[in-house]
């Protein structure tokens, strides 16, 4: 097994890639933190991996509020003795809206679910990482998170964001221990693409599949592999990368 007694924190873990995510490092060995918004979706999981033989527990967390955070990574250590490997998914995209249209309560409520949640959890973990000598970080950004093609402006931005959160800890923490990398998926098919689906022709990923423009939506489970690899001694080398994983959508 390749996450052998680590401890893990996953966050949007209730559904999509975050569920595939904890279910996958703890079949390879992991105590995960089960946390979401969604409480009751989180605990499914969590039981969901304790009724296969797994160690998880579920936690209600709003990745906007700074305290959540800071329970949820508390949490971490009463419960399993310590932080490992902190992965950072929690997310939203629900507005296709370009600069012209954007609202700031929508551009303010994507920074803080999509961004600032993801620069506090880290801020949090920093400490502990330090004292241990090792952590590892894995971001969930975007294809998005590079690319002005995919999304309204508040969310690329906050990708963009999530990008450069990535690269500053992976380098400034380089000789430390810490390795902080991100996966920028492309359209994959958990909730979050049915209800941009519904939101806007834009940024309906099944019709860009139909014409031709995406290659396949992916599962949530391959994003899992790729955040598993992250995850392992074997990314030792890696460090402030960003891993594409769109099927080659973004390579054209
Ligand atoms: P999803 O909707 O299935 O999962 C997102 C999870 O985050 C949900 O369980 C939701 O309850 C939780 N969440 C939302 N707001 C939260 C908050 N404030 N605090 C805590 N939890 C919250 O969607 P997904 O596709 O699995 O999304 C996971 C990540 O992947 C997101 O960061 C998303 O931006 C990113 N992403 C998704 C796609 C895609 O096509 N699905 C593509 C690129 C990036």
């Amino acid at each position: 097994m390749r996450l052998e007694n680590k401890v893990a924190v996953v966050t949007g873990a209730a559904s999509g890639m975050g569920k595939a995510i904890a279910e996958l490092y703890a079949k390879e060995g992991a105590k995960v933190i089960v946390s979401d918004l969604n409480l009751a979706g989180a605990e499914e999981v969590a039981a969901g991996i304790n009724s296969i033989g797994g160690e998880a527990v579920a936690v209600k967390t709003n990745v906007a509020h700074e305290s959540d955070i800071n329970e949820m990574i508390d949490l971490a250590i009463f419960t399993f003795g310590g932080l490992d490997i902190l992965v950072n998914n929690a997310g939203i995209m629900d507005d296709m809206a370009p600069v012209g249209d954007v609202l700031d309560g929508k551009w303010e409520l994507m920074f803080d679910v999509n961004t600032k949640s993801v620069m506090r959890a880290i801020r949090k973990a920093i400490p502990i990482f330090l004292e241990q000598g090792n952590g590892i970080i894995v971001n969930v950004a975007s294809t998005g998170g590079f690319s002005g093609a995919h999304a309204g402006v508040a969310y690329t931005a906050s990708k963009h964001a999530v990008v450069g959160i990535t690269k500053n800890t992976g380098f400034m923490y380089a000789q430390k221990g810490i390795r902080c990398n991100a996966i920028a998926p492309g359209a994959t098919m958990t909730n979050i693409v049915n209800t941009i689906s519904n939101v806007n022709e834009l940024g309906a990923a099944r019709t860009k599949v139909i014409k031709g423009v995406i290659p396949r939506l992916g599962q949530p489970e391959e994003i899992a592999q790729v955040a598993l690899f992250l995850a392992s001694d074997e990314s030792s080398f890696v460090n402030g990368a960003v891993i594409t994983a769109d099927a080659g959508w973004t390579a054209g």
